[in-house]
């Protein structure tokens, strides 16, 4: 399929990658020339805007940081909508507000053209080995013809239902994951102050029902799984400005239901403060230092 991709960074360049290997035809564009050329490097073809990216696309594929960068791509002078023919679908993996999505596809709409809301869970390393996890919001139809091209980039491709409920599902779960990791940091800091062995009360909690996914698989306390980022000094994972980004999304949109996010609000506080001190770069899970005491830089 030729394919059109606009953002090409973290996310968007080891995705574009997966398509050019399934044997796709991409016409890229970043603002980042580097970001291009690398990804021409790779066998797509630079594109001079978005525009010219969807010109002759049969699908075309955004992966940004914001609603604001959606915006201008799809609807600037040199936009998407300016350059994509009638009936081609917009899919859009950016995490965003589920508003803006709707607003977007309403525009989209006007002019004949399906907009799917599909953002990713499975971080930078599911990008690279194309195991994603692809939470789509939209038409049925829409949906059923960009499975296959979804399909290149990820392992688990689900309909979450009509537009924005993939964002939706996405802010919710990282609403969930920002609490748990608060949780976890909470209980093992404490377990440290009362004396336990980290590593003893982990494997207790794994076998008990405090177990989760941070508490298993990405425990925020040192040495206490090899691969998880509080391993290596917490680097390399999800970082803290982008859980807050989320949690962000996550609040601003329960306050347009008027629907309580109690620990929500808290959490984001938390990532706020550590996004404050230093630490926006750090992965999330180092929300542990808030609790620790003199060795918390360890
Ligand atoms: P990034 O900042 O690495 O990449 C964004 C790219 O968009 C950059 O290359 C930038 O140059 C480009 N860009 C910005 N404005 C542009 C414009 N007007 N026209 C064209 N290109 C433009 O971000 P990322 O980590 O790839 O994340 C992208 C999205 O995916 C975000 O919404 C993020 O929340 C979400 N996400 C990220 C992760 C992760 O682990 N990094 C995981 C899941 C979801």
């Amino acid at each position: 399929m030729k394919i059109g991709f606009v953002g090409l960074g973290n996310m968007g360049a080891p995705m574009a990658r997966n398509l050019l290997n399934a044997g796709h035809v991409l016409h890229v564009f970043d603002v980042s020339a580097s970001a291009v050329q690398a990804l021409v490097e790779a066998g797509a073809q630079a594109a001079v805007s978005p525009k010219a990216a969807s010109a002759e696309a049969e699908c075309v594929i955004t992966m940004l940081p914001a609603a604001a960068h959606v915006k201008s791509v799809l609807t600037g002078d040199d936009g998407i909508l300016a350059g994509i023919a009638r009936g081609v679908a917009i899919v859009d993996s950016s995490t965003i507000d589920p508003a803006s999505v709707k607003a977007f596809a309403a525009l989209a709409q006007q002019q004949g053209n399906a907009f799917l809301d599909a953002p990713v869970s499975g971080g930078t390393g599911g990008a690279a080995a194309g195991t994603l996890t692809f939470m789509v919001g939209g038409s049925v139809e829409a949906y059923e013809r960009v499975k296959p091209v979804l399909s290149a980039m990820g392992g688990n491709i689900v309909h979450c239902g009509d537009t924005g409920t993939g964002q939706v599902a996405k802010i919710c779960n990282n609403l969930v994951l920002g609490i748990t990791m608060a949780g976890v940091a909470e209980g093992m800091a404490l377990g440290e102050a009362l004396g336990i062995d980290p590593k003893v009360l982990a494997g207790i909690m794994n076998t008990s029902t405090g177990r989760c996914w941070s508490s298993d698989t990405y425990n925020p306390f040192p040495g206490v799984i090899d691969a998880a980022p509080s391993s290596r000094g917490y680097t390399g994972g999800f970082g803290t400005d982008l859980m807050l980004k989320d949690l962000g999304l996550a609040t601003d949109a329960a306050k347009l239901v008027r629907q309580p996010v109690f620990l929500g609000a808290l959490a984001q506080q938390l990532y706020q403060a550590m996004s404050t001190n230093g630490a926006g770069k750090l992965d999330f899970s180092s929300v542990i230092r808030l609790y620790r005491r003199d060795d918390a830089a360890t």
